[in-house]
């Protein structure tokens, strides 16, 4: 089991992925030195609603890192997880992604919108008590409410040290926070993390969900995930809603709530709540 969780993580970061030429490099120092500055310049977050599909109501956001580089402009986020997750800059990214959504989410609790927010973790952080640490101290700093904020975790973190990352998410999961299973049936051991983890929801990756209307198999995977999550008693969310159609079958079977370019794509904070108040008067 040990060496074919290895093999999973090498194949995943190794092989077609340079961690050393020589942008990858120059990436990495930039962002650090812009994590170095208090104001982090260029480092943001963008927020994508997520949707109760039963009535429409908005129920929380997913915030997503976005980094401009001074020359580069904005570098796909998935590039820079990639880049950072073997250095300690990934750490420090993260403390700031949880530092930014914490106060936003307390800005909107403070605006009267009631939401939660979804901040996504990587492999590194679950390894060590550290991070477990800090975001239980800023939550207490911030005064939300743990039980609005909630952590998308993938299958590859979950692959690294199962029972140190066991133990930090439980934790974490004592506080209050959600635990959500990201990225769901895209890896190899979905129903194993789904049992050993205390998991408050399960998002069903958009790979399957964008094409259920026309992918009987893809159709099969998600009606099935829910009966699943419904058996289980988890909440589950659907990633990747790009059309009506769509919207409407995830409803028909019952998925709690849904993600995507047919609501809304990520925003700024401005255009989230600008997005908000339209959305509100519908
Ligand atoms: P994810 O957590 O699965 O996030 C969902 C991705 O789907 C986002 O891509 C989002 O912009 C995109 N998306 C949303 N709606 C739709 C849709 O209707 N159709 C399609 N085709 N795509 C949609 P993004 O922002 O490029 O992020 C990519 C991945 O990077 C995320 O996948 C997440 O794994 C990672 N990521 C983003 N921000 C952070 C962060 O702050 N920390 C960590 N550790 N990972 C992050
Ligand atoms: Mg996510
Ligand atoms: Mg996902
Ligand atoms: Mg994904």
């Amino acid at each position: 089991y040990e060496s074919k969780q290895r093999a999973g993580t090498y194949t995943r970061y190794g092989a077609e992925f340079d961690h050393h030429s020589p942008e990858r490099l120059h990436l990495l120092g930039d962002l650090r030195r812009a994590l170095d500055h208090p104001d982090a310049p260029g480092v943001n977050l963008f927020y994508q609603p997520q949707v109760r599909l039963v009535d429409g109501e908005v129920i929380g956001a997913e915030a997503l890192l976005r980094y401009s580089h001074p020359e580069r402009g904005v570098v796909n986020p998935a590039e820079i997880i990639e880049t950072a997750e073997h250095s300690s800059v990934m750490r420090m990214l993260t403390e700031r992604v949880v530092d930014i959504a914490l106060r936003q989410l307390r800005t909107w609790r403070e605006s009267g919108y009631d939401l939660r927010m979804a901040v996504n973790v990587s492999v590194r952080d679950l390894q060590s008590p550290e991070f477990t640490d800090f975001l239980t101290e800023r939550i207490d700093a911030y005064g939300v409410n743990a039980k609005r904020f909630q952590l998308e975790i993938t299958e590859s973190a979950l692959m690294a040290d199962p029972r140190r990352v066991l133990q930090n998410v439980q934790r974490l999961s004592d506080l209050g926070v959600g635990i959500s299973l990201d990225d769901f049936g895209t890896g190899f051991s979905s129903m194993q993390h789904l049992r050993r983890l205390p998991v408050t929801e399960i998002k069903i990756d958009k790979s399957f969900v964008t094409t259920l209307c026309d992918d009987q198999e893809n159709a099969a995977i998600v009606s099935t995930t829910i009966d699943l999550g419904r058996a289980l008693d988890v909440e589950v969310v659907a990633e990747g809603v790009e059309d009506e159609k769509v919207r409407r079958q995830l409803e028909g079977w019952g998925c709690h709530a849904g993600q995507g370019w047919h609501f809304a794509k990520p925003m700024n904070a401005d255009a989230f709540e600008r997005w908000m108040a339209e959305h509100r008067k519908r």
